[in-house]
């Protein structure tokens, strides 16, 4: 096993055991939920934005697979501090890592923590339930409420 296969195991068990900033928000700015038909993943996600448009608060609640928990914890701890333009440019480097070629190189310089779910190209079925919640993210700050899916 390579040792970002190995890293992404370790991460998905630990936010599996302890999801970061699981909950709700009294008064989001933005809202979406998310679904993933394809193996029964569900997200509620609020976000809390200040003036400047830096996202200050981020909380979820999902139901689903250990993959997409893992992912909408791992995510609300990156978003936090971040801007929503730097949050839109994060969703298309992780989309672009979980969707290549599994040979190919992977950012982890750019994507930080978000590369261990480059291990995600191996298991193709996996790859919905870990972009449901960076989905669901760009849903909610497009639109405000909404509700999206992966079909
Ligand atoms: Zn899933």
């Amino acid at each position: 096993m390579s040792e970002l296969s190995e890293l992404y195991q370790e991460m998905i068990l630990d936010h599996n055991k302890n999801p970061r900033n699981f909950g709700e928000l009294s008064e989001p700015d933005y809202h979406a939920e998310g679904h993933n038909p394809l193996c029964g993943d569900e997200i509620d996600l609020d976000i809390k934005v200040n003036d400047d448009g830096v996202i200050e608060d981020v909380k979820y609640k999902c139901e689903g697979c250990a993959i997409s928990k893992a992912s909408a914890s791992i995510m609300s701890t990156i978003l936090i501090g971040k801007t929503m333009e730097e949050s839109k440019k994060l969703f298309e480097q992780f989309h672009d890592s979980v969707t290549s070629d599994t040979d190919a190189e992977v950012d982890t310089v750019n994507l930080g923590k978000l590369a261990v779910f480059a291990g995600v190209r191996e298991f193709p079925a996996r790859i919905k339930c870990a972009s449901l919640p960076w989905h669901t993210l760009m849903g909610a700050l497009k639109n405000k409420e909404n509700v999206v899916t992966t079909e």
